[in-house]
């Protein structure tokens, strides 16, 4: 009982990632693990050790050398900063291997096949054990199963325990520790590169790519341009659970671009504007060559007349995908004369967007598309010397240039919106400096 308080009172000074680890060990492992020599606890708590080690006549420990748990209890100096694998007397420890199956694992140190199927017969999920994790069990007086532990990861402890004749799980999820982190560099090739340089995750390097893509073209730039981000990492017993990026700076052509988490997980330019709600730049998911300008006196290459040319066109093999460019209604998706196969979808309100001479059309009139919405196929079909798409982006009933247009951003924010908005993403915005 002493010693249960002891370990209770130093629980609650424990630095969180200390106290977050103990959570699902056993109560003799929390005992050991908060051995604090300074604590008269610790010599109730010996006593009751020795004890207990001396009976070695015990005719039920068995050991055997190859077994995963130890056949002492380790001393107390031992378990100093680390919690070693410790089991008890009726308490087993076996780390899944190649081959293993639960009731192979427990047949093998005795558990009663009917044991084993009680535990199953609620517990399916138990079948999808994998290699390395833990399983650790404890026996009552007549060898009967009564709990087992499952260590899915540091994060996740699964743990079934006989109530009445079945077996109930609880499952238990560890918070760690999360540290936030400032990383900075310079472009030296692609900024996926250099971001991957400076220790971005290949989740935060993707969650950056997509949060910057739409405020400049990332693929212009330079050697020398500046990075900089700030990312929050969970930490559990020092290794990396699970990372976030708060934020990220680019500095480039003495421009800053910034992407800002703002409390609802989602991504804003410093100006508290939504990249997510914005459109792709280009309705492909790859570069092509710009082939034909927009132009609104163009020399017709076809019908040699001067007529406006209200888009842009993009040389590209025949049947490379077409996206929609932002969330919309398709309002025409038919084959008209000069434009061939084409579709045009009415984004909110002001913006249209019109796709050309494609080869097969995936969209029907009056169907919603999203953002990034495949929508159809590149083509060669109408009035076209050769295989292109032209996208036209007309915005108020009229064309404008998409290499130059102003794309739509998300609705601006109400005023207390932003302000929450800026107060939020204040501390990240102060650490990213060059
Ligand atoms: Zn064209």
């Amino acid at each position: 009982m002493r010693i249960l308080q002891t370990s209770a009172n130093t629980y609650t000074s424990m630095p969180i990632v200390h106290r977050a680890l103990l959570v699902s060990l056993t109560i003799i492992t929390v005992g050991l693990a908060f051995f604090d020599p300074n604590e008269k606890g610790r010599y109730d708590f010996m006593d009751g050790l020795e004890v207990f080690l001396s009976s070695s006549d015990n005719p039920s420990f068995v050991l055997s050398p190859d077994s995963e748990f130890y056949d002492v209890l380790p001393y107390p100096a031992e378990s100093e900063g680390g919690s070693p694998p410790i089991t008890d007397f009726g308490k087993y420890e076996h780390i899944i291997q190649s081959g293993d199956t639960l009731s192979s694992v427990l047949n093998q140190y005795g558990v009663d096949l009917s044991d084993i199927s009680k535990l199953t017969k609620n517990n399916k999920i138990l079948s999808n054990m994998g290699i390395g994790q833990t399983l650790s069990w404890e026996l009552d007086d007549n060898g009967g199963l009564k709990l087992l532990k499952w260590s899915v990861s540091k994060r996740e402890t699964r743990t079934y325990e006989l109530v009445g004749n079945q077996f109930e799980e609880v499952k238990d999820i560890i918070q760690g520790e999360w540290v936030e982190k400032t990383l900075q560099g310079e472009i030296q090739g692609s900024l996926s590169e250099a971001a991957k340089s400076i220790g971005l995750t290949k989740k935060e390097i993707a969650q950056m790519n997509r949060a910057l893509s739409w405020q400049f073209n990332l693929k212009s730039l330079k050697k020398g341009d500046k990075l900089v981000a700030v990312v929050s990492r969970e930490l559990i017993d020092g290794d990396l659970e699970q990372s976030q990026l708060l934020g990220v700076r680019i500095n480039t052509d003495g421009k800053d671009y910034y992407a800002l988490q703002a409390e609802n997980g989602n991504f804003y330019d410093i100006k508290g504007y939504a990249p997510s709600q914005g459109f792709l730049r280009t309705p492909m998911s790859k570069s092509f060559k710009v082939s034909s300008h927009f132009n609104p006196r163009r020399l017709n290459p076809v019908t040699k007349r001067i007529a406006p040319h209200n888009g842009v066109d993009y040389a590209m093999p025949i049947g490379t995908p077409i996206l929609a460019v932002g969330d919309g209604v398709v309002t025409h998706a038919k084959r008209e004369g000069a434009a061939g196969n084409y579709i045009a979808i009415k984004h909110n309100g002001q913006y249209t967007t019109r796709y050309m001479h494609l080869k097969s059309l995936h969209v029907k009139p009056g169907q919603k598309v999203k953002r990034g919405q495949k929508i159809g196929l590149s083509g060669n079909t109408g009035r076209s010397t050769g295989p292109h798409l032209h996208y036209e982006i007309w915005i108020n009933g009229k064309a404008v240039n998409p290499l130059k247009a102003n794309l739509p951003r998300t609705e601006s924010m109400s005023s207390s919106d932003k302000k929450a908005f800026e107060n939020y993403v204040a501390p990240v915005k102060d650490k990213l400096i060059f």
